[in-house]
């Protein structure tokens, strides 16, 4: 750890004001700032409806991450434990104070659903997701887990599943929740993703066209988006891109699908 005197100026002292103008979306201040939506809305709570109070202000933090308040007695080696982050870095960006009291976290993405869930509790998923991702039960091409990928011979995490559809294909939410991204992201190019109840969230990637935004809230059944083939898709035929995840100390942790999908199956 670094002398006292050695830090910066603490993170949360380091934020800035931005006076929401009409017109502006979250994902475009989002992008101005270069922090995800997610920062913004744990640290606005007024955003988190899906609505943009014109005239209001908001606080943009230098970069991702969530703000906590410590609890008496815990250290920054507690919080370092309990975020998965490091003590020193924790430390030295909230000012190299004694003790945590208000602090910045950096690097976690803020969910509704602040504490982590018990995944072992069965029958949780069951009960928040039920439907199936596409109008009619899909083949999969390529599923869950490590894979050989015979463009380049070497193994690779599929974090979900891919189900064979037609480009254009309707997009359905497997269940009610808000929708936490929507936009383009690296390999997974369009791409869409539902925070739902009880800390599950769903992905649906390799998207064509996108109809829903950031901070909306979808119903189960809704067309989310249509079937593409954007970004890197790891399978050459048509397909969907989908993918369960829970909600955990360590961040968002992608699930195996299979058995959700044999259940729902149309
Ligand atoms: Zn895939």
């Amino acid at each position: 750890m670094s002398a006292e005197g050695a830090c910066d100026r603490p993170a949360l002292e380091q934020m800035v004001r931005h006076k929401i103008v009409a017109g502006e979306t979250l994902a475009e201040i989002s992008q101005r700032y270069r922090l995800i939506p997610a920062t913004l809305m744990g640290m606005n709570p007024a955003l988190r409806n899906g609505k943009l109070p014109i005239g209001a202000e908001i606080l943009i933090p230098p970069y991702n991450g969530i703000r906590v308040q410590a609890t008496r007695g815990q250290t920054w080696r507690d919080l370092a434990e309990l975020y998965k982050v490091r003590a020193d870095v924790l430390f030295e960006i909230n000012g190299c104070l004694a003790t945590p009291k208000v602090v910045f976290v950096p690097g976690v993405n803020w969910s509704p659903n602040p504490s982590p869930v018990d995944t072992a509790k069965p029958g949780t998923l069951t009960q928040i997701l039920t439907g199936y991702p596409l109008p009619t039960s899909a083949m999969v091409v390529l599923g869950y887990g490590w894979k050989l990928r015979s463009s380049t011979e070497q193994v690779a995490f599929h974090s979900g599943v891919d189900l064979a559809a037609k480009p254009g294909t309707p997009v359905l939410a497997v269940g009610d929740g808000t929708v936490a991204f929507a936009g383009k992201q690296g390999i997974y190019g369009n791409l869409v993703v539902i925070n739902h109840h009880q800390g599950w969230q769903t992905r649906y990637a390799q998207l064509s066209t996108i109809k829903v935004r950031v901070g909306q809230w979808v119903a189960k059944g809704t067309t989310i988006a249509l079937t593409g083939t954007s970004g890197k898709p790891s399978s050459a035929e048509p397909h969907l891109h989908f993918e369960i995840r829970s909600n955990s100390k360590l961040g968002w942790v992608a699930e195996n699908p299979d058995s959700y999908l044999q259940r729902v199956k149309r």
